[in-house]
């Protein structure tokens, strides 16, 4: 494992005048590098060979290092180089996907904005849920076996999968009939969960916790796009009787989205409630962007299916600042620039250490 004493040491080397903004080219890449641009960092995305040509043709991108696999982060020889560079990796979705919760946890040595402790907890469900419960958030009543099955229930498997084979069902004998059929790795598939599917309507708020200043700033909000389930609404329903569509929940895209404003106080509670037991769960706690992941019920009732602890690609919407961070700043106020600035005020004020994991 990678101590903090040891990014401490490797980031009193830095040269804080020359700090890049590093990250790998894919999900919320150029949202980031346009932030660093905006704060006066200069940047570097790390592409494979298929998406080396796509970044390169962005101003906004100041460097693109090839390489041949996400997982080469690893590599010693790159860690160094990165760290030759005075490097501080922004982690995204596909980042934490590619390289993996532990290999950043255990290997990755370059450091990195927040606390990368949170990656562990909001890649487990169990402990996700442990999380949300320390917080005193509703959650949804989740099967321990498939037997319990009560209600309508959605499937799912472990990682970040964006999800890929996510099913419906109603009952155990379908639960069985249906994950037959899924075409995923033994391990994996082993490791279902059942939860309640909650109906209402899905909210994805954007949240950045300033650690400097222990102040939670609501930035944007999406709802996702996913297919097919949000295609098939567009069939006449005796069709879809007919045909027999499984929903499907691989995210495509995302829709913004603003919440009944009498709703937002709860709303800010619960995240404030996240940052509260996470400091608790794992000091110091969570550090920068998170997304609450919810369905609002028709009785107005908050209930929490996910957190994602780092920058989400609903976020992507919101690149020259959103209805919410137009309230905070007078600025057009992204969240990969308002990472840049925590990192840019951290640095004037010498307290990158608060900041860096
Ligand atoms: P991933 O983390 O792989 O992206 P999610 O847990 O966010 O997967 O689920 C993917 C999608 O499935 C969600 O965006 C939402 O549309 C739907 N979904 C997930 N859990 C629930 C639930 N408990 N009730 C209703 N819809 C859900």
């Amino acid at each position: 494992m990678i101590l903090k004493k040891d990014i401490e040491e490797i980031l009193n080397d830095y040269d804080k005048e020359k700090i890049v903004i590093c990250t790998i080219g894919s999900h919320t890449a150029l949202q980031i590098a346009k932030g660093a641009r905006d704060e006066n960092f200069s940047n570097l995305l790390l592409c494979v060979q298929k998406s080396e040509k796509f970044y390169n043709q962005f101003d906004i991108v100041d460097d693109v290092m090839r390489i041949n696999s996400y997982e080469e982060i690893l590599d010693e020889e790159i860690q160094d180089m990165l760290i030759e560079r005075n490097s501080i990796l922004i982690p995204h979705g596909s980042f934490v996907e590619y390289v993996g919760s532990k290999n950043i946890i255990d290997k990755l040595k370059v450091p990195m904005h927040g606390n990368r402790l949170v990656l562990e907890w909001e890649s487990d469900r169990k402990k996700e849920r442990e999380w949300f419960e320390k917080s005193k958030l509703r959650v949804p009543r989740e099967f321990k076996s498939p037997d319990e099955i009560d209600s309508i229930a959605i499937v799912k498997f472990p990682g970040a999968r964006g999800g890929g084979n996510y099913f419906i069902v109603k009952n155990e004998d379908e639960f069985y009939e249906k994950i037959g059929k899924i075409n995923l790795p033994k391990e994996i598939k082993e490791r279902y969960t059942i939860q309640e599917y909650v109906i209402g309507t899905r909210f994805y708020p954007h949240f950045f916790y300033s650690a400097l200043d222990d102040r939670v700033e609501l930035l944007g909000m999406d709802i996702r796009y996913e297919s097919n389930v949000d295609g098939i609404s567009r069939i006449p329903a005796v069709i879809q009787n007919e045909i027999q569509i499984e929903p499907s929940y691989v995210i495509t895209g995302n829709i913004p989205v603003v919440m009944r404003e009498s709703l937002l106080p709860e709303l800010m509670e619960i995240a404030r409630n996240l940052i509260n037991s996470s400091k608790k769960l794992f000091r110091p706690g969570l550090i920068g962007p998170f997304c609450v992941e919810l369905v609002l019920t028709d009785d107005l009732e908050f209930v929490c299916f996910e957190i994602s602890a780092r920058i989400v690609a609903g976020t992507n919407l919101f690149i020259n600042g959103s209805p919410y961070s137009s309230l905070i700043y007078n600025e057009p106020m992204s969240m990969g620039r308002r990472i840049c600035r925590d990192i840019r005020i951290a640095i004037k004020s010498q307290r990158l250490d608060e900041i860096i994991y």
